[in-house]
């Protein structure tokens, strides 16, 4: 089904793009929720961390080094990744995301 961030990657709406090769993009957040607030997706359309398949494991591994080197490439030595799966956590789109967040003191959420 198509989303936003499925516009995104077919740049039919615009975003703030931080990196992209063939299997990922990474932008800003639109509405951050700290001083550096980055998602990355897999252009790959999964719609959350609960419809993931045991084939998936690769591409999230790959994800979550990737996001590690966004972060570093933001300046960020310290950051917080977050995946919301499902209404309750907060999941506002329905298209896998990580949200890589810092560039300054966060607080304790989990
Ligand atoms: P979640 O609540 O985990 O689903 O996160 C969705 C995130 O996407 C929120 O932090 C939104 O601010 C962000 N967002 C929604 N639309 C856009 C957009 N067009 N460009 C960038 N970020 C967006």
């Amino acid at each position: 089904m198509e989303d936003i961030f499925c516009k995104i990657v077919k740049r039919e709406i615009p975003a703030k793009i931080r990196y992209e090769d063939e299997e990922f993009i990474s932008f800003d957040d639109i509405n951050p929720k700290a001083k550096i607030h980055i998602l990355l997706i897999p252009k790959k359309h999964i719609p959350s961390v609960a419809a993931l398949e045991d084939d998936d494991a690769p591409l999230i591994a790959k994800m979550i080094i990737l996001a590690k080197k966004i972060a570093t490439e933001a300046g960020m030595e310290s950051y917080r990744l977050v995946f919301n799966s499902g209404k309750d956590s907060g999941q506002e789109v329905d298209h896998i995301h990580l949200h890589i967040l810092g560039g300054n003191r966060l607080g304790n959420m989990a």
